[in-house]
């Protein structure tokens, strides 16, 4: 029964990305869906990965460590690979292991970060796909850089890390229209000349999709509402 209804928020969602895609007269293969699958345990992510899911995301890498190893070599074993992406903020301490386990990291967000993870993407030879998150509603308690200082801090990690960014992240305020900040976010990667935008989650992932994104993170849509805590 379960199984049936992660299969049709999947289904659902994609669908709904062909369609925005469509109104907004760009390519469907141009927006990358990262199921973000946080608080969901393996049997709920099984029947999603046997429809055909390959790129998801989650918020913590301790949780990303203990849940993935083994969906990741079944997955192999059927001949499929997954692309698992860091979504959430991510902790220097922590930066050895998400290098180790993560396809790409949304949550770039200060030059300490930039640095550490330099380092180990030097010393490891991985090379996870990476964004740097946009505060774009200026919030005080939220994490991500100042539009303000975005410019700079781009620059900062070609430059001064050799740190390769491939895009921007945002996560627009919760009681705002998201619409000026996915406009921000794209004009912020225009000027910088970067190609990726993730941006867009349950509740605005069309939206963004209308104003470029190529990544959108989509969890409660696809897996069902999550308990509080996350
Ligand atoms: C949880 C989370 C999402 C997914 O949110 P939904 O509203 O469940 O789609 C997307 N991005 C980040 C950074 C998240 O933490």
């Amino acid at each position: 029964m379960e199984t049936t209804i992660r299969a049709d928020g999947l289904a659902t969602v994609r669908a709904e990305i062909v369609r925005a895609c469509r109104d907004a007269g760009r390519d469907p293969t141009s927006v990358t869906l990262v199921a973000v699958s946080k608080t969901f345990d393996a049997a709920a992510i099984e029947p999603v990965l046997a429809a055909g899911q390959h790129v998801f995301g989650e918020n913590r890498v301790q949780e990303a460590k203990a849940k993935w190893p083994a969906l990741i070599a079944r997955q192999k074993q059927r001949g499929h690979t997954v692309e698992l992406h860091l979504v959430g903020s991510l902790q220097s301490n922590k930066a050895k292991d998400a290098v180790a386990l993560f396809d790409a990291i949304h949550s770039v967000d200060r030059p300490g970060l930039a640095e550490t993870l330099a380092k180990e993407i030097a010393k490891q030879g991985r090379r996870p796909l990476l964004f740097v998150e946009i505060n774009t509603g200026d919030e005080p308690q939220k994490a991500g850089i100042q539009p303000r200082d975005a410019d700079a801090f781009i620059a900062a990690c070609r430059d001064r890390y050799a740190l390769a960014i491939a895009g921007l992240m945002c996560i627009p305020p919760v009681n705002e229209a998201p619409a000026p900040h996915f406009a921000l976010t794209a004009k912020i990667a225009r000027r910088n000349g970067l190609k990726l935008l993730s941006m867009g989650m349950s509740a605005d992932f069309a939206v963004a999709i209308a104003f470029g994104a190529t990544h959108v993170r989509v969890g409660t849509a696809i897996f069902g509402s999550r308990p509080i805590i996350a």
